[in-house]
């Protein structure tokens, strides 16, 4: 159903964003990917969200610390096909209590996670708008909802990226109509998603457990998601694409879990 419609997702080379790329190209669109790797792995995720079926594929590079190189990116992007759906999936993580949190991580932690979504926004909801249909999908956490130790960035940037979601969303909400589809944005917060970002504090446990992966998953997921189980890319990406029908357009500006009942609780 996303047949014409064009997607740009950040964060795409690896883990859930690569997901909802493939998703999004299942669906017919055409997919602009984004996020760090060697060519390799670049040309593997290109290949990956081809295969699933999208209209045409390529890569936007950009350091998404850097404002100006996100402007460039997103100028490249429009001058290819104007997006019509904007996904800020890229994010990194560090732990360690405030005292000990160097300072340059908290600039880079805020920089991505947060900053870099502001200025996607600032320069594709415009067009969004002028066209009645734009959907912006950020990919927030449970850590945007409730916080843990030893994360101070990374729950600041997370909490600050569903508070800038409901910004646009209401400064959008009259944009287009039903049947244009309108213009929304939303977070969606996940729990344990299992992806490479994870995987340092599985190893922490797993070490702690006398090397055993699986009981470092178990003990990740016994702490805090009540499902006890992990969720996989593909199952954030299923709630991104429902998010993009055009009945979907009345839900905006909301921060909706995906996490086991972790924030149930
Ligand atoms: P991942 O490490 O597999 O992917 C992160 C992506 O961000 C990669 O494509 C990477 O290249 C990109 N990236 C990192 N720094 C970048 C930069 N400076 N410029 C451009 N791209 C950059 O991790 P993931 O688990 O797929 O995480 C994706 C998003 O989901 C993140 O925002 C993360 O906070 C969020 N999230 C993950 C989980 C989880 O359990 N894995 C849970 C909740 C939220």
């Amino acid at each position: 159903f996303l047949e014409g419609r064009t997607a740009l997702v950040t964060g795409s080379t690896s883990g859930i964003g690569l997901g909802i790329a493939e998703a999004l190209g299942a669906a017919g669109a055409h997919v602009a990917l984004n996020g760090l790797g060697e060519p390799a792995q670049i040309e593997a995720a290109k290949q990956q969200v081809s295969k699933a079926g999208a209209a045409e594929v390529r890569f936007a590079a950009a350091d998404l610390r850097d404002a100006s190189a996100i402007e460039t990116m997103m100028a490249e992007v429009a001058a290819w096909r104007a997006p019509d759906i904007l996904v800020n999936c890229a994010g990194v993580q560090h732990t360690a209590g405030i005292a000990e949190m160097p300072a340059q991580r908290w600039d880079m932690l805020i920089a991505i996670n947060l900053s870099a979504a502001f200025h996607t926004m600032r320069l594709a909801l415009p067009g969004m708008a002028a066209r009645g249909y734009g959907r912006v999908l950020n990919v927030a956490s449970v850590h945007g909802l409730v916080a843990s130790v030893n994360k101070s960035p990374y729950v600041a940037s997370k909490f600050g990226l569903v508070g800038l979601s409901k910004v646009a969303a209401l400064e959008y909400a009259r944009a287009g109509d039903r049947a244009s589809g309108g213009v929304t944005v939303n977070c969606v917060c996940p729990g344990w998603v299992e992806t490479p970002l994870i995987e340092p504090q599985i190893q922490a446990r797993a070490e702690a457990a006398g090397g055993d992966r699986t009981a470092g998953v178990r003990d990740l997921l016994s702490e805090k998601q009540p499902s006890q189980r992990m969720s996989l890319p593909e199952d954030i990406a299923a709630l991104c694409l429902f998010l993009c029908r055009r009945e979907a357009h009345n839900i905006t500006g909301a921060a909706m879990p995906v996490d086991g009942g972790w924030t149930a609780q």
